[in-house]
């Protein structure tokens, strides 16, 4: 049997009718940049994330460029955020400020550990903090914006979500996107709200940071075409992206509670293996799994080798935490300053999850994790 990590033609097949009619009158409308889609998809998004407004912007990175630099900061901010993350969130903050500064994460969610957070807020006097809500699970933000609003400095410390993996994710009853000052989607294909290429999106509820960011997008203008207020990008979304991300929309809370119930089984089917550690969440969390990623300790590798002999596809998120890449090598941190992050990236797996799976094909993947790890 084959299981691939990821299949979205399945997902083609049963909207195509839907969303090919759209892209069809873009084409022969040819408004192909902004426009009315652009805006009809902020309002949606904006109504399903509970922000008062979204901004439309090319990709998840670039929503995070925008963010970063619509925030309210210094000259040369000192942005404190996750060593175990996609490259883009300490990427592109990179951009904003060359001082970046990390947390270690907490060795059962993978998400930021608040515990070890005021210490180093304080330390550093951090001015923004970017959370990351890791494989659809929110980050503990209650208390990160009691720390980034209730601090020993008195500062006013912004905290944009990277939640490019939680479209839909609940924090106590709360959705991703609107428990930060801004916040950071992606609908790059593989996310649980893909488009048909690249996409973003910024959520916040404060207007400022909302005109900021709609100028920035648009090389510093507002009103006046020709008027730059301030310099900026070019950062539009595409009508047609667009048109895809507000015809999916309606299909995500399904999508989710079928990844959702792929992951109880797999949960249940590893029950009782001692060598594999299931994804922990949060009782106060709705987790959207972008990923299910299991633990099994040092012999990741092989295990990830011997699924692909059976032609399971897996994935590791992610096998070198950013503090280690070479681009970040002038920070000077060594292998050890973020320990748990780092022996993560080494035991860590992604299995696939998406919602089209079938029972049997779950079933078939965990039968060949639990024969593996079992020989341990
Ligand atoms: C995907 C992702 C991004 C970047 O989004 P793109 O749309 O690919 O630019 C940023 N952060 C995280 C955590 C992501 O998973």
């Amino acid at each position: 049997m084959k299981v691939p990590l990821l299949d979205l033609t399945l997902q083609y097949e049963q909207l195509k009718d839907e969303i090919m009619p759209k892209i069809i009158e873009i084409c022969e409308t040819q408004q192909f940049i902004m426009g009315p889609n652009v805006e009809k998809m902020e309002k949606d998004l904006a109504q399903f994330i509970k922000a008062d407004y979204a901004v439309a912007c090319s990709s998840g990175t670039t929503a995070l460029h925008l963010a970063g630099f619509a925030v309210p900061h210094p000259e040369e901010p000192k942005i404190l955020t996750t060593p175990y993350s996609f490259f883009a969130t300490g990427g592109a903050m990179w951009h904003i400020s060359k001082k970046i500064y990390f947390v270690d994460i907490e060795p059962d969610t993978y998400n930021m550990d608040v515990s070890k957070m005021a210490e180093l807020v304080d330390k550093h006097d951090i001015d923004i903090i970017v959370p990351v809500h890791l494989f659809g699970q929110c980050a503990d933000m209650d208390p990160i914006m009691d720390i980034a609003k209730n601090n020993k400095r008195g500062k006013n410390i912004q905290v944009i979500e990277d939640a490019a993996q939680a479209i839909g994710s609940l924090y106590k009853g709360r959705p991703a996107g609107s428990l930060g000052d801004v916040a950071c989607f992606s609908f790059f294909p593989s996310k649980n709200l893909g488009a048909f290429g690249d996409g973003g999106l910024v959520s916040t509820s404060n207007t400022e940071i909302y005109e900021k960011t709609r100028k920035l997008r648009v090389h510093g203008t507002s009103k006046d075409r020709y008027l730059h207020e301030v310099t900026g990008f070019n950062a539009r979304l595409d009508a047609i992206q667009a048109a895809v991300i507000s015809a999916k929309l309606p299909h995500l809370p399904k999508w989710t509670e079928q990844r959702r119930k792929n992951a109880a089984l797999y949960d249940e089917l590893f029950d009782g293996n001692p060598n594999v550690v299931t994804p922990v969440i949060r009782d106060y969390n709705y987790s959207i799994y972008n990923q299910y990623v299991i633990r099994v300790g040092e012999k990741r590798d092989e295990l990830q080798k011997y699924l692909q002999e059976k032609d399971i596809g897996t994935a590791v998120y992610y096998p070198i935490p950013i503090h280690l890449q070479p681009a970040f090598e002038y920070l000077g941190l060594k292998e050890g300053s973020f320990p748990v992050a780092e022996k993560a990236a080494k035991e860590t797996l992604a299995l696939p999850i998406f919602p089209d799976l079938t029972e049997e094909q779950i079933r078939y993947v965990a039968k060949a994790v639990n024969e593996f790890t079992a020989k341990k």
